[in-house]
């Protein structure tokens, strides 16, 4: 894998010789016709153009990735401001097996790339009353949270992620771990699983629904 960012343009050039290449020119477009007649290219070296080109590299291919920012990772970034350090996108990784998969694909141990650490709680919510609510990978600890604030919203938020499931069991082999869906990967599953997967309302729409069914609860 090779990479250039002089003048804050990036290329990385990945192949599956692990040779450094250090006569790219920084402008992109040179990069372009300088590569040794690359076969893939990726816009974009976000986490998906890099997931992909080392998806390519891995499988053989000679990947050239074009970045217009200065710094590759996409939305996955961090800016500094006030002595403090703010993530601009991702803070917790919510798939690490996809990660896990892709060190794996690349024949590349994670571990050696990466520290991660569980975080706790994920999230913490500030309302404008003053309430805080924790909200905890432990889905037990987070229970207990919304017991202390309405003891009727823990029905509520266990039949959300049991809808949140649904949804993923459904919708995650088409969307999600396959190739761009098509009409024939779209009927792969079951009818009534398509009825199921709530798919003409947004999550949304979806919520306040619920809520007004069970108002009276
Ligand atoms: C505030 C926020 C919080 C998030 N939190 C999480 C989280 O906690 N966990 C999680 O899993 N996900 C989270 N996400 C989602 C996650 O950040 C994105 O799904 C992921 O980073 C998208 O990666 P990408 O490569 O598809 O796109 P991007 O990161 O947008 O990358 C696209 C890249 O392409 C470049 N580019 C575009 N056009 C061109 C061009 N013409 N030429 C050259 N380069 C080009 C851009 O400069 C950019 O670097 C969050 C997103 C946001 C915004």
């Amino acid at each position: 894998m090779g990479l250039s960012g002089k003048a804050g343009r990036w290329s990385i050039v990945l192949d599956n010789t692990p040779q450094p290449r250090n006569d790219l020119k920084s402008n992109v477009k040179p990069y372009v016709t300088r590569i040794d007649n690359p076969r893939y290219i990726v816009i974009g070296a976000g986490i998906g153009g890099l997931s992909a080109a080392v998806h390519l590299a891995a499988a053989g291919r000679r990947v050239l990735i074009l970045e217009q920012a200065k710094t590759v990772g996409g939305k996955m970034g961090e800016m500094h401001v006030g002595g403090y350090r703010w993530d601009t996108g991702p803070s917790v990784i919510t798939m690490r097996h996809v990660l896990d998969d892709l060190f794996a694909i690349a024949g590349r141990d994670m571990a050696h790339y990466l520290n991660l650490h569980p975080v706790e709680p994920l999230t913490r919510y500030f309302y404008p009353d003053g309430t805080v609510l924790d909200i905890s990978r432990d889905v037990a600890r987070t229970l207990a949270q919304i017991q202390k604030i309405e003891a009727r919203d823990v029905e509520g938020y266990l039949q959300f992620l049991a809808y949140a499931a649904r949804l993923y069991r459904v919708v995650s082999p088409v969307f999600i771990y396959d190739q761009p869906p098509r009409l024939g990967s779209l009927l792969k599953g079951s009818p009534l699983d398509t009825l199921r997967i709530d798919g003409v309302r947004s999550m949304r729409q979806a919520i306040l629904y619920a809520r007004r069914i069970c108002a009276n609860c």
